[in-house]
């Protein structure tokens, strides 16, 4: 049998059925989906909205007369998840990737009614805090959706109104993400920090809402400007892309290349490795105190001082998760990859 590097390099198609189990077994039986495909905003850092302008320039129609949100019918996916849960060994949670999973509620509805009859097993959508409400909630908690992952981005009214494009509220979030807890759906939220034109207080903003809202998980990268995006052409025409950071990085979940400046630059550096500390620092767990008092140190480092620091922040994170998870203290922890925060009711629950 092929070995799990020796496969990566293989294009798709020359995996062997088997092959492929071999790597559903070494993805812990993880298997992602799509039920349908676009999403009708036009978020000004995500490439959705190039994508409607060349089908709408080629097809010379409007974006109603583009049906630019397709959906397999709900037979046509539950014949999928037949197909795979009778051909592949080892699935253990169904993953959908689609942009907007909770769009149309009656399409919700239909699917989380069909889903028990085909599949006991749990799974993960996106949904939109806009289009989140009790009724998708209850019907995807009955249906054992197991957790629903929402963009956010930014706490920052300001710069998602501005700079992203994302009309939506504080409130309205904290709503969504309340909503989804009151019937026990595991909460997942997309940050990003290093947006053109984001201050220190818009930063602190996104932090403050996690540490309000408190989902269950966040994870956060670097903004990167993919090019022809309207956020690209905002973060060029302000000057902030750094044409040799933009050569050297190698993931927008490490780091930046965007310039903002020696002092804002390391701000950001720190706010990307200590996101769950500072959301603990702000929130109101009995923890609180003890990571204001971290964050103030680490904030008042200079750059050399950080440097020596910066790679120990995992294990330290690990080992005061351990010592209050030892108190049955709550709070936020580094878990899963560099760039996750979780609480701890989570992962302390996790067999
Ligand atoms: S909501 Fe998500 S998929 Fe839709 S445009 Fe915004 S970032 Fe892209």
């Amino acid at each position: 049998m092929r070995s799990l590097p020796e496969l990566k390099k293989l294009p798709f198609k020359d995996y062997t059925i088997f092959d492929f189990q071999k790597i559903i077994d070494a993805k812990n039986g993880w298997v992602g989906l799509m039920a349908s495909r676009g999403c009708p905003f036009a978020c000004s850092y995500c490439f959705n909205h190039q994508v409607v302008k060349h089908y709408r320039r080629d097809l010379k129609c409007s974006f109603k007369e583009l049906n630019y949100i397709r959906h397999f019918s709900v037979p046509q996916i539950l014949d999928e998840i037949q197909y795979l849960l009778r051909n592949y060994r080892n699935i253990k949670m169904f993953i959908f990737d689609d942009d907007l999973f909770t769009f149309y509620k009656d399409y919700v509805k239909e699917f989380c009614r069909r889903y028990p009859q085909v599949s006991s097993l749990p799974f993960v959508v996106n949904a939109h805090v806009g289009f989140f409400d009790e009724d998708r909630a209850r019907y995807l908690a009955n249906a054992n959706c197991q957790i629903v992952k929402f963009g956010v981005e930014s706490g920052s009214h300001r710069i998602r109104q501005q700079i992203m494009r994302r009309h939506m509220t504080n409130e309205k979030i904290m709503a969504a993400i309340r909503t989804a807890k009151q019937f026990g759906l595991h909460t997942s939220v997309f940050l990003m920090i290093g947006l053109p034109d984001e201050t220190r207080e818009d930063v602190l903003a996104t932090v403050q809402l996690m540490s309000q809202a408190q989902p269950g998980r966040y994870r956060w990268s670097f903004f990167y400007p993919f090019p022809d995006t309207e956020a690209y052409a905002i973060a060029d025409k302000r000057g902030y892309i750094d044409p040799a950071k933009m050569q050297n990085l190698k993931n927008f979940t490490a780091s930046s290349g965007l310039d903002f400046g020696a002092e804002h630059n390391l701000f950001l550096q720190k706010v990307g490795k200590i996101m769950p500390w500072l959301v603990n620092a702000y929130s109101d767990l009995e923890v609180a105190d003890f990571y204001r008092r971290k964050v103030e140190e680490i904030l008042a480092l200079d750059e050399p001082a950080w440097k020596q620091l910066a790679p120990k922040i995992y294990a330290e994170d690990q080992r005061i998760s351990e010592n209050f998870v030892r108190q049955g203290l709550r709070h936020y922890a580094i878990k899963y990859n560099p760039f996750m925060g979780v609480i701890s009711d989570y992962f302390t629950t996790e067999t």
